[in-house]
């Protein structure tokens, strides 16, 4: 059905690439190797089974048996070819981080006797359809925000049919769905396929509205980036909070930190350089088109990015790829911290998520067009995203709440946590001259061109727009880019809601055009009622919170301010209508998401209590006695004493937590997290003091910059 979309997005076809030969490090012809991709599919299977498989993938009903049984099978021996011996549903539980249950391609033969009351024959290799499209297991331990009864545990993976299985190791992975027994979500990849089919059903209705029906199909699309630290396992295993909690809630502040931005894009040492070449080939290997790496702004901060794909298969990609990294560091030694902010007063890490609508004919309806219908479409589309945004930024915020993106949202590092849109000055001009009166056609795919003073380096062909990285939703040319997403989130809930909040907008505009309205005046209506979500300035100034304040824009600076409005009665509406989430399963998110957040805030405090008393007032009182009789150091005595009581504080503020989700993320947000600022920073000037020999763990000079094989002064 979408078969030359996907490949085109997969950077790949891999029919092409697989006829070329070459030198380059990646060896072309290997690339999607251990992917069942459509091109697998087609070639182990019947034309009859091939065919059927895509109808009913496009009608949303269950394989006939023999057919089904015929594609598991080719799957099987595909996948034992490559080495796998187990397959595994793979799914994206709310909790975050992936589940999977391994079960080895062998069932017992019962013979004619049939499974009850038989006798075994013989042990054989078995893998049906009915193993292929779903598993049910012991649910009982994931968080469903009370959607089940204690003892009622049952919960089912059933493969999302587009996102094609992958071999890793000796597993077969099948990117899996996860629901409860009344089909409920307990993961973030049902509401994510539920929020395509919104996407589609009003992108089909509004594209109709504005007279273009060529499209049988509208879907999203996202290219995410995926930024990171690398550091010694070394380092890491010495360091408590990283293991506990991934980011580091002690340690002063390095002499050498960011301050000259020098890693940002700078060579990348060779040791990392062998990582990220492994982490490409495996990438590449299972069918993602992992293309991007380079270092980040901070010391040993990274990223890298795949070519875009279908935003539930990217979502799977993404997970993967947030696996390969983590295994791939501890082959070379190495640990990747994937936390929003494993260390203070250093930039943390985020997932940008450059998103696209297209249709199955090939329109980006994020290109501004060559064509008057084209310029009206995309500026229809931006009228759109301004109300999706100006209605629903507290959601779209929502869909970026999680602890660690707490340390970075609105911190001069990563866009404020106001949702604004970012159009260029170019593109808020026209759309100033819509509201006039203007046609909507004439912005258009201009480009502009940029002299360089030299003859040697010829003019620069550039988009109308400059770029803008302090906005949490820039234009990119052809793409938006929602730049807030922290870096451990799976992304399958901030773009199910973002597609959502976009799909209902576009509901509305179809509503003023069905309703008589001219599609020009019904767009420049739109854009008119939620102008004031456009912000084309510095989402880092100090003056833009408190512009947004009189522009009536929501600023939820933490993440219980946004979870806590996840369930508002506007928000209920929107995703009962879209049929993204029934009222049950918004509380139910809701619930869990404020568990998360209490819980990871309890395990940070319990761990900073930890290593205080048990390493840092330890190597106080030791640095003390050195100075005995010295007449020095006595100003150590009174810090020292003040690190002693800000722990006991925190102690006694962490054992008051509640035990009701939402007030327990409350508390942990405007109780705990205070006494934990109050403790660190006595903690922190104490390192600053205490002999060096004494300090009981790696400090940030040593874990920023020991990774490196060969230590550089660029850095
Ligand atoms: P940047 O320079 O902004 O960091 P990158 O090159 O790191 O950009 O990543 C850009 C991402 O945007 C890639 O994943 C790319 O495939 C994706 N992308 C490009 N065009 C589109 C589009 N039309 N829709 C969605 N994603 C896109
Ligand atoms: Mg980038």
């Amino acid at each position: 059905m979408f078969s030359k979309l996907a490949a085109r997005q997969a950077g790949r076809s891999a029919v092409a690439t697989r006829a070329f030969s070459s030198q380059v490090p990646y060896a072309l012809s290997t690339i999607g190797v251990n992917c069942f991709d459509e091109h697998v599919m087609k070639a182990s299977v019947s034309k009859e089974t091939y065919d059927h498989f895509h109808e009913t993938l496009a009608s949303g009903v269950p394989m006939e048996k023999k057919p089904a049984n015929e594609l598991a099978e080719a799957m099987q021996k595909w996948a034992m070819e490559r080495g796998a011996g187990n397959y595994a549903h793979w799914f994206s539980p709310v909790r975050g981080a992936a589940g999977l249950k391994n079960d080895a391609f062998i069932d017992y033969d019962f013979g004619g006797d049939g499974q009850h009351g038989g006798t075994v024959k013989d042990t054989v290799l078995d893998f049906s359809g009915a193993k292929l499209f779903m598993n049910e297991t012991d649910g009982s331990s994931f968080p469903n925000g009370g959607l089940r009864q204690t003892h009622r545990a049952a919960a089912f993976m059933s493969w999302d049919r587009m996102s094609p299985p992958f071999v890793r190791g000796t597993t077969m992975f099948i990117p899996s769905a996860f629901v409860t027994h009344n089909g409920e979500a307990l993961d973030d990849k049902t509401p994510m396929l539920r929020s395509q089919h919104a996407i589609n059903k009003e992108g089909m209705r509004l594209l109709k509205n504005l007279g273009y029906d060529k499209p049988n199909k509208v879907v999203s699309n996202v290219g995410w980036e995926q930024e990171f630290f690398l550091i010694d396992r070394e380092a890491y295993i010495a360091r408590p909070d990283l293991k506990a909690c991934n980011r580091t809630v002690l340690g002063a502040p390095p002499p050498r930190g960011q301050q000259t931005d020098f890693n940002y894009f700078n060579k990348t040492d060779p040791r990392v350089r062998a990582f990220f070449e492994d982490v490409q080939k495996e990438m590449l290997d299972a069918g993602s088109a992992m293309s991007v790496f380079h270092n980040e702004v901070a010391p040993s901060q990274y990223e890298l990015s795949p070519i875009f794909k279908l935003t539930n298969i990217a979502m799977d990609e993404n997970t993967m790829c947030m696996e390969i990294l983590e295994e791939t560091a501890a082959r070379h030694g190495l640990y990747c911290l994937m936390h929003e902010k494993p260390f203070a007063n250093v930039n943390g890490s985020g997932k940008h998520n450059n998103w696209g609508l297209n249709t199955d004919v090939g329109d980006n309806l994020f290109v501004p067009g060559k064509t008057k219908e084209a310029q009206e479409r995309f500026i229809s589309m931006v009228a759109v995203l301004a109300r999706c945004l100006n209605v629903h930024g507290d959601l779209v915020r929502t869909g970026a709440a999680c602890s660690g993106n707490d340390h970075r949202l609105g911190a001069d590092e990563a866009p404020p946590a106001i949702i604004s849109l970012y159009t260029g000055e170019k593109m808020e001009a026209h759309l100033r001259a819509v509201m006039d009166g203007g046609e909507l056609s004439g912005y258009g795919e201009d480009t502009t061109v940029i002299a360089t003073g030299n003859n040697e380096v010829a003019p620069i062909t550039a988009n109308l727009e400059d770029r803008n990285r302090t906005a949490p939703f820039p234009f990119c040319g052809n793409r938006f880019e929602f730049r807030a997403v922290g870096s451990t989130q799976n992304i399958g809930f901030p773009m199910a809601v973002l597609n959502t909040a976009y799909a209902e907008s576009m509901g509305v505009l179809s509503d003023k055009i069905e309703g008589g309205t001219a599609v020009r005046d019904a767009v420049s209506e739109m854009l008119s009622e939620n102008f004031n979500v456009i912000f084309n300035g510095d989402g880092y100034s100090s003056e833009w919170p408190v512009e947004a304040e009189k522009r009536g824009l929501i600023n939820l600076n933490n993440s219980y301010e946004a979870i806590a409005r996840l369930n508002s009665e506007k928000n209920k509406d929107l995703f009962v209508a879209q049929k993204v989430f029934t009222s049950d399963e918004v509380d139910a998110r809701q619930e869990i998401m404020a568990e998360r957040l209490a819980t990871d805030i309890v395990i940070e405090a319990d761990c900073m209590v930890n290593m205080i008393n048990t390493g840092v007032l330890p190597a106080c009182a030791k640095d003390l006695r050195d100075f005995d009789g010295t007449g020095l150091g006595a100003s150590r005595k009174a810090l020292y004493s003040s690190v002693e009581k800000s722990v006991q504080e925190l102690k006694t503020v962490v054992d008051d937590i509640p035990g009701d989700a939402l007030e327990a993320a409350s508390y942990a947000q405007y109780k705990i997290r205070p006494a934990m600022e109050g403790a660190r920073s006595k903690a922190d000037a104490a390192e600053e003091l205490v002999n060096a020999e004494y300090w009981p763990f790696p400090k940030y000079k040593d874990m920023l910059f020991d990774h490196h094989s060969q230590p550089s002064h660029y850095e």
